[in-house]
């Protein structure tokens, strides 16, 4: 053989120096590490979307431009008229379509520290440089630090998650339309944890030539379908259109989804039922001794233990999964990260946590 094919010959070294994303196996876990949605759908709707499925054309490609379903999302996530909305399959995949359609030689995307993994992960996919400006301790946008390293970098895309993840907070709305202001390139606010929130920037798309917004559907419920928005002026959107490929939706996703939307309040009800859950965690959890518990706009709960990889550990000997932050940032030291989950999910975890909590002592 004339070569001898070794993949670090040809792979980029970006590449060949990353891990690949890890998703722990949670099959039998009281699974509460991903921010799912606990709850299945109502008999008569998982009846209604069987039909649905069972009368889709899966022989045929699906509409490229999913023109009934972005009908159907406009009306149930009320888009102003005069926005563009691009679909991906999960707003992963519009993360990932910004950053190819930006990454000129040497330009660079920003985002926060600590902030949402797939910001960076991406950035280094798409050969982009990453810049994360440190959050405070408290987890609030350190303006003067972000205002300073955007007149260093001058990024071309700044993300930030609104409300943020791992930390579950909403920046000041104030601040961030300062940072829009003094940004060079375009700011991506993500509005993942939206309906769990009571807030948006949906209104300053207008006021804001720089500024999209990204919602996703697979918080309120439907993350197995993959579903992602970008909202955001024509000008900017038409060009992302170009590095969207064809049927990145897939006719399941497009007609299930639509008949989902034509029950948006069984999603709406269920992140209620939710919210009401994530102020019970978070008061049980306040009241347990040596833990701290950060604030939440999401439907996850970030606190810091004394020993988060040992508790960590633990839980998942007893079929819990949460996820552990402990070492991923220093802002995050000792600290996990648990979704709300249902009533009696949430139960089992502060009873094992309890438990484990007092056999430590
Ligand atoms: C979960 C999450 C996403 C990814 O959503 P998908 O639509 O499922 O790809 C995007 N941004 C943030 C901040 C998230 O936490």
């Amino acid at each position: 053989m004339p070569h001898s094919y070794n993949p670090s010959d040809i792979i980029r070294p970006e590449v060949l120096a990353l891990k690949a994303y890890h998703v722990p196996p949670a099959t039998g876990m009281v699974k509460l590490d991903a921010m799912e949605n606990p709850y299945a759908l109502p008999q008569a709707l998982q009846s209604e979307i069987s039909s649905i499925a069972a009368a889709a054309p899966i022989n045929r490609y699906p509409d490229p431009n999913a023109t009934d379903l972005k009908t159907a999302l406009r009306k149930a996530l009320i888009i102003p008229d005069q926005m563009d909305v691009m679909l991906g399959n999960g707003s992963d995949e519009i993360i990932q379509i910004i950053a190819m359609a930006t990454a000129r030689p040497g330009a660079i995307v920003m985002s926060v520290e600590p902030a949402f993994v797939m910001f960076r992960m991406i950035a280094t996919f798409a050969n982009m440089q990453y810049t994360g400006v440190p959050l405070t301790a408290d987890f609030a946008l350190d303006l003067d630090a972000m205002l300073e390293a955007i007149a260093r970098h001058h990024p071309a895309v700044i993300f930030l998650a609104y409300p943020n993840n791992p930390t579950g907070n909403l920046f000041d709305e104030s601040t961030i339309l300062k940072i829009i202001e003094a940004t060079p390139g375009i700011v991506v606010i993500d509005e993942a944890y939206h309906a769990f929130a009571d807030a948006s920037v949906i209104g300053k798309l207008a006021d804001y030539p720089n500024l999209l917004l990204m919602r996703t559907l697979s918080k309120l419920g439907l993350a197995g379908l993959r579903l992602g928005l970008l909202i955001g002026r024509p000008a900017w959107l038409s060009e992302f259109e170009k590095l969207r490929l064809p049927y990145n939706v897939s006719i399941l996703t497009q007609r299930v989804t639509q008949t989902v939307l034509r029950h948006m309040d069984v999603l709406l009800n269920q992140a209620e039922l939710i919210k009401n859950e994530r102020v019970r965690l978070h008061a049980q959890l306040s009241a347990i001794d040596g833990l701290k518990v950060f604030p939440s706009d999401a439907n996850f709960i970030l606190f810091r233990v004394n020993n988060a990889g040992d508790l960590f550990h633990k839980l998942k000997q007893r079929n819990i999964l949460i996820k552990n932050l402990d070492r991923t940032h220093a802002l995050l030291d000792n600290c996990l990260r648990v979704t709300v989950g249902t009533p009696e999910e949430n139960t089992q975890f502060i009873t094992a946590l309890k438990t484990l909590l007092l056999s430590v002592k």
